[in-house]
């Protein structure tokens, strides 16, 4: 059996569909209401949308449901299913601490709140009975203050148990009035010793040359081979890792179709730059890890000789394998490998 790495998954994205509606209907919530048979809601939540906009408006709607005490049950059955459906040995999952706070309370309040969501996210994912080394990215958001996006790299950088790195999401088109901003925090995050990727050249509203030099690894980063292949060098010299998400470009309307990824592996193969194949959303998408590298497979987007070296990068550039504090029993996963 081959063991995999997930290193591009949100914590939103990630709660199956059946897992969410069932939750839902017992917590009395409007949209059970709406939807009373799952397959009405199956239908809703997994539908493609128009555009990337449209497409993380449903991320809003499951935080609002990830409250703090709602956590520790989507995250263990989150980690139920990646173990007994996905073979994951190694997952990092991501999340904005801040839109997992209570909504009632003050911005400060909010921010000290973010340390508790952290560590019931990191111990909810810890189980002897599925054991995945886990760790979690931090997201900086487009549409939160700078005072919070700050908050969120200190925190990050305090939580060295559960927290690898910080990325940056909320749809790439809203970085470009605050780039000097992010920058700023991307340097910051580095010098505490921080790992770093972020939302980057995912669709053409996206392109931040300007970023790049400060990223462990690039969120999406498939316009770069697309459309600027004349940057692949130099992500090869700084040993830059695409994380291709590829239903993701179908559901978003970023691509029509799986076959559009070809040029992306052919090109950056030939220039010598890593890509890990990640889900980004395996439950809003209804699409686990395997799933997205069969599909490659029989799309003959890539062969099972690229497939092996596309999972051999996952590990390579993962931010905390193996993990510092990973029990014994998650350790001798690694012995398999
Ligand atoms: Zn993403």
């Amino acid at each position: 059996m081959s063991l995999h790495a997930e290193l591009h998954r949100h914590l939103g994205g990630s709660v199956v569909p059946r897992i969410l509606w069932r939750y839902l209907v017992r917590q009395d919530h409007p949209l059970a209401a709406e939807y009373p048979e799952y397959a009405n809601f199956e239908a809703f939540f997994t539908r493609p949308r128009r555009s990337l906009e449209e497409y993380l408006e449903l991320h809003t709607l499951v935080e609002h449901v990830q409250t703090l005490d709602a956590l520790p049950y989507f995250v263990s059955r989150l980690i139920r299913g990646a173990y007994v459906f996905e073979n994951l040995a190694y997952l990092e999952l991501r999340y904005t601490p801040y839109l997992r706070t209570d909504r009632s309370l003050s911005e400060d309040q909010r921010i000290d709140q973010m340390a508790e969501v952290v560590k019931a996210i990191g111990e909810a994912s810890r189980s002897s009975e599925y054991p995945i080394i886990t760790s979690q990215i931090l997201c900086l958001h487009s549409r939160l203050s700078d005072k919070v996006n700050r908050a969120i790299v200190d925190l990050a950088a305090n939580s060295p148990g559960y927290v690898c790195g910080i990325d940056v999401a909320g749809g790439d088109a809203h970085y470009a009035q605050r780039l000097d901003t992010f920058i700023e925090l991307y340097k910051y995050a580095l010098a505490l010793g921080l790992k770093t990727t972020a939302h980057l050249y995912e669709t053409v509203d996206g392109f931040y040359p300007q970023l790049l030099p400060y990223v462990c690894r690039i969120g999406h980063g498939i316009q770069i081979p697309l459309r600027f292949p004349e940057l692949l060098p130099q992500l090869a010299a700084r040993k830059q890792c695409l994380e291709v998400c590829p239903t993701t470009y179908i559901k978003t309307g970023t691509l029509q179709n799986i076959g559009q990824l070809r040029p992306v592996f052919e090109r950056c193969f030939e220039a010598g730059v890593d890509i890990a194949i990640c889900t980004d959303n395996a439950g809003l998408h209804d699409v686990r890890l395997p799933f997205e590298y069969e599909n490659l497979l029989t799309n003959d987007v890539i062969d099972f000789q690229q497939l092996k070296a596309c999972q051999e990068s996952a590990f390579r550039h993962a931010f905390a394998w193996p993990h510092p504090q990973a029990p014994q029993a998650m350790l001798e996963i690694q012995t398999v490998l």
